[in-house]
């Protein structure tokens, strides 16, 4: 086992660290408190090809896979404190591109492909009013006419929706609520009878990442954009999870990272009862918790990352991954809000990451959800040596 970085992987860390000052924002506080996605940060991300980081380099992307785009995300989380941003940046690659990569046709990738590469920006919409962490319960049905599919339905809280180009939409296309009966669509924003929220939702943390509404009345589409066979959406839905519940989960990493530098260095830097905090072993404590907990979360992320590397998908690591990840975010951000105290408090960037890391625990399926799963493999396991047992 190897640990190390190749020059490859080191002139990412190198390369984004070099660009923090270009996703500085000095208003950034402002705007997370009026919820405003910022485009101009967009556009650097674009400028510099981290929006497409997955597209091979044969047609211009820079052909990351899991591990490499985990480490650009984690760099991000870490140089950029606009993380709605990064988060919206990475639900458009994980959730989008990635999907499109693996499932899409030769035709679909020599279509979609060079717009996205222009700047174009992806929502992937499953959730609905009825079905939230049972995505199967969904209502919105694709019914076949003529040479495409008519879409009926509604979509919520869908990251990126008022600011997106393109959607990803799963929608039934068989007769129950199973695995195979649904599909996945891929269509412009503006596509006659799609209307998206036009105001961002309201929301706790993450603020800065634009989230909306999606309504589809009678939206025809043709055959050529469904993604995949007819009935594949589930296989395709969980491209989306694997890779989101790993690479877009690397953004907190690098947020816990300059986290605890920010814990470490108030610590030091306050001094109470004539000592610095950080003599006080209750808070030198909390540090070390703090940096042991994103050491076995990261962990856990390369691991997964490296399988899906593999071509080994486990969606095991990658729940275990998600929930590690999800669980130190926010064990750290209290912990550095306690370490900061009244300054922890007041509006500023501690408080921001306590807000921002509460919503890990919810998307990309909630900690509940995940536990369900892996307990259900927990059980096959068991099962499958009692038999051998026996
Ligand atoms: C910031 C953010 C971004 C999002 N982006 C997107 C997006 O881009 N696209 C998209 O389609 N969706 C998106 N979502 C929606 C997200 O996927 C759902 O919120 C999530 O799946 C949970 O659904 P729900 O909120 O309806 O909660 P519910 O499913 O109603 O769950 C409510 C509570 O019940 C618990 N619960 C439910 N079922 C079980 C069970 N079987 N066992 C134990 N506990 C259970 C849950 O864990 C939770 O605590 C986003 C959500 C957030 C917060």
């Amino acid at each position: 086992m190897d640990f190390s970085l190749n020059d490859q992987q080191t002139a990412i860390q190198r390369e984004i660290g070099e660009l923090a000052a270009q996703l500085a924002d000095p208003q950034l506080q402002q705007r997370d408190l009026a919820g405003e996605f910022s485009r101009p940060l967009w556009q650097v991300l674009h400028r510099h090809r981290f929006d497409t980081l997955f597209i091979e380099r044969e047609r211009g992307g820079r052909g990351y896979g899991a591990f490499d785009a985990s480490l650009a995300l984690e760099a991000l989380g870490r140089h950029c404190q606009d993380s709605g941003l990064i988060f919206g940046l990475a639900a458009h690659l994980c959730a989008c591109l990635q999907p499109l990569l693996k499932h899409g046709s030769p035709a679909q990738l020599d279509r979609w492909l060079p717009r996205i590469q222009q700047g174009l920006i992806g929502a992937h919409a499953i959730t609905e009013p009825e079905a939230g962490s049972d995505v199967f319960a969904m209502q919105t049905r694709a019914v076949r006419e003529g040479a495409g599919y008519v879409i009926n339905g509604s979509k919520c809280y869908i990251t990126n929706a008022p600011v997106a180009d393109f959607l990803l939409v799963h929608a039934r296309t068989g007769p129950g609520h199973r695995y195979f009966d649904f599909s996945t669509f891929i269509l412009a924003a503006n596509t006659p009878g799609v209307s998206i929220s036009p105001v961002p939702h309201e929301k706790l943390g993450l603020r800065t990442a634009a989230m909306g509404d999606i309504r589809f009345e009678h939206v025809w589409v043709p055959e050529q954009d469904r993604i995949g066979a007819e009935g594949s959406g589930g296989p395709i839905f969980q491209v989306s999870m694997d890779w989101e519940r790993t690479c877009l989960f690397a953004l907190y990493l690098g947020v816990m990272q300059r986290q605890l530098a920010l814990c470490v260095a108030r610590s030091e830097s306050r001094h109470q009862f004539g000592q610095a905090i950080a003599g006080y072993q209750a808070v030198s404590h909390k540090l070390v918790d703090m940096s042991l907990r994103l050491e076995s979360a990261r962990l856990a992320l390369y691991k997964s990352a490296w399988q899906l590397d593999q071509g080994k998908p486990d969606n095991g690591a990658a729940a275990m991954a998600k929930l590690l990840v999800s669980d130190a975010c926010v064990q750290n951000s209290l912990a550095a809000v306690q370490i900061h105290a009244a300054q922890g408090i007041l509006s500023g960037e501690i408080e921001r990451q306590l807000r921002n890391a509460m919503p890990a625990q919810v998307f990309s399926g909630t900690s509940e959800v995940l536990k369900n799963n892996l307990a259900r493999q927990l059980r096959l396991a068991a099962a499958y040596r009692q038999d051998k047992d026996e």
